[in-house]
């Protein structure tokens, strides 16, 4: 057994490419009715308070199809209220992902269970710990960029990350789309 195969606590049950591509009815066949969100990478690049091409309008789209949404982030609340305000969403800011307790507090405030919550991150050691460490659904998706040469803590992590990356993508399974 490879050493990759050894470390299971940041397997995510489910990678997607893109956040947009994650779909309501995709969440509701498998009974999820609330999303925990990440913020930097996988709603917007990192610290622009801006959301990506796309994002606004998915997020409107998953909150008329029912699901509940709350962004839990480890950054702290000077970054993250201004985005989370301007799209009426709630959050728990500096979290401490891969702990746990974000996760509970943000289910608590959705009103959902453990069953019920799956959480989408871009990072394995903190999103998809966490969500495992939660016993909630974790969703991968890929980081939108790649952070610039001034982010070397960021860049030595996703170099860990590497040998643990999916392979495969719910995108390539053509009947979720
Ligand atoms: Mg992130």
């Amino acid at each position: 057994m490879s050493f990759r195969h050894k470390i299971t606590k940041t397997d995510p049950d489910l990678s997607f490419r893109k956040t947009v591509d994650i779909k309501p009815e995709f969440l509701k066949k498998l009974g999820i009715k609330g999303l925990i969100l990440d913020v930097d990478n996988t709603l917007t690049t990192h610290d622009n308070p801006v959301p990506a091409e796309g994002i606004a309008e998915w997020l409107e789209n998953m909150k008329k199809s029912g699901i509940k949404l709350i962004i839990v982030s480890n950054n702290h609340p000077e970054r993250v209220k201004p985005f989370a305000d301007p799209l009426g969403l709630d959050y728990v800011s500096d979290s401490g992902k891969p702990l746990k307790k974000g996760y509970i507090e943000a289910m608590k405030r959705m009103g959902l269970t453990k069953k019920e919550t799956a959480a989408v991150g871009d990072q394995l050691f903190t999103d998809i710990w966490g969500a495992k460490n939660a016993g909630i659904t974790s969703i991968f998706v890929q980081p939108m960029e790649l952070e610039g040469r001034h982010k070397r803590f960021i860049r030595f992590k996703r170099v860990l990350e590497k040998p643990f990356l999916p392979e495969k993508f719910i995108e390539d399974k053509g009947e979720v789309l």
